[in-house]
């Protein structure tokens, strides 16, 4: 969003004020621009032959932004059949689809299998009974290659003790298994979390990828998976896309000579694509002045927006309805009954009951994780594409809350004190 006359507009010069009072409180809203730059920076970022970016919809999986990326010709990184189903249904072709999840059932592998899109392999177990079961099914392989990275302990799982992948120190068990089964190994995968830092760290298990997919002769891809971090604040390091595309498309056209085959450059990024594009706006219910802190409590809390109590993660609030008065000291907090804390002592300028903050970046695991948590309704979506907004997802309704609950009759009497 940037400012103008003092009043926050959205591309295309869009006010989210409108969007607000059009849709109501809270509500989450996403700029189609900002995700088209983003993915356009990617593909200018990596120049090989081959290129083809998945986009990891578990970030935001609103039917609509996926067939945005399906109409500018990326594919779907999924790690759940109903992921796999909302691909489908969106239009992807079926090997536009990845599905690489981790410790489901075989049956659920199956069922993508079924379904037709392409299969990533998460461990011995899987592989080994893949190769029973579908020798001729070509697979991908998801590969752990220890490299500790990732913004914080619950988001990198590349490392020694991660639950990911196939350990690259059990390769040769792997080169047995696919000799004795006779599966085809058409891709070779590694994704090490969330928020790398460093582009010489992501180098690092590219290069540790590379040099075991020498021993696999049937390869048509190699995915890096993701792990772009963006910033949430001011000063915040960006993965340099631009320097680490250069490196990495570098060593990938040498890999492909000495391998004799042009093979694609895969990517899966959710966050770097969607994140800076989704905004959050809440209303202010409640200013709460304690001796010490001034506190915004808002429509909204955990339920809606879970980063900043989950991961510690810092989303920059801002006041919407009146961008230009005088900043004060608040701690905006939610409605729900736990401690549910947006941002500690932000310098935000001075709120009144009523007013409208925005949490900014919150395109990327804000939606998406949302919950019914206090049997509070999840908010609705809206997309703005080309100045238009759209509703995508409506708000929910007390409906939603009741679908599935069963009321069942039973007996019982008054329970009294003896
Ligand atoms: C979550 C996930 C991604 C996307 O990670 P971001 O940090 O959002 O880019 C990519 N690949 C796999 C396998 C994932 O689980």
């Amino acid at each position: 969003m940037y400012l103008n006359n003092n009043r926050y507009l959205l591309t295309g010069g869009v006010d989210p004020l409108v969007l607000c009072e059009k849709y109501g409180c809270p509500l989450y809203v996403y700029d189609s621009a900002i995700i088209e730059r983003q993915y356009q920076r990617i593909l200018d970022a990596f120049n090989v032959p081959k290129l083809k970016i998945n986009y990891a919809c578990k970030a935001s999986s609103n039917l609509s932004l996926l067939k945005l990326f399906k109409q500018w010709g990326a594919g779907l990184d999924t790690v759940s059949i109903q992921e796999v189903h909302l691909g489908i249904k969106a239009g992807f072709a079926l090997n536009d689809i990845i599905f690489t999840p981790n410790c489901v059932s075989i049956e659920e592998i199956q069922e993508a299998v079924q379904l037709g899109v392409r299969i990533n392999i998460d461990s011995i177990s899987a592989l080994e009974q893949f190769g029973q079961l579908h020798p001729e099914v070509p697979i991908c392989i998801r590969i752990n290659p220890h490299i500790m990275a990732g913004g914080n302990r619950k988001t990198s799982v590349g490392h020694i003790d991660s639950k990911f992948g196939i350990s690259i120190h059990q390769m040769p068990h792997v080169l047995r298994i696919v000799e004795a089964t006779g599966i085809k190994v058409e891709g070779l995968h590694m994704h090490t979390g969330s928020g790398i830092l460093d582009a010489d760290v992501f180098i690092l298990g590219a290069d540790i990828l590379l040099n075991i997919a020498k021993d696999f002769k049937y390869l048509d891809y190699i995915d890096f998976g993701s792990g772009f971090k963006v910033p949430y604040k001011e000063g915040d390091v960006e993965t340099n896309i631009e320097e680490l595309g250069e490196k990495i498309s570098e060593r990938f056209i040498e890999f492909c000579e000495s391998y004799g085959r042009d093979l694609t450059l895969m990517f899966e990024p959710g966050k770097f694509l969607v994140s800076e594009a989704g905004y959050f706006f809440a209303k202010v219910n409640v200013i709460k002045q304690t001796t010490s802190t001034v506190f915004a409590g808002l429509d909204s809390g955990l339920n809606h927006l879970i980063r900043p109590m989950f991961y510690d993660a810092y989303h920059e609030i801002t006041n919407i309805s009146k961008p230009g008065d005088k900043p004060r000291f608040y701690t905006v907090v939610g409605y729900i009954c736990e401690t549910d804390t947006f941002g500690v002592n932000r310098r935000i300028a001075e709120i009144q009951e009523g007013d409208i903050l925005c949490l900014h970046h919150a395109g990327a695991y804000c939606f998406s994780m949302a919950s019914n948590y206090n049997s509070r309704l999840r908010p609705a979506e809206v997309l703005v594409h080309e100045g238009k907004d759209y509703l995508i997802r409506r708000r929910e309704t007390m409906e939603d809350i009741l679908r599935n609950q069963v009321e069942v009759e039973l007996e019982a009497e008054v329970l009294v004190q003896v």
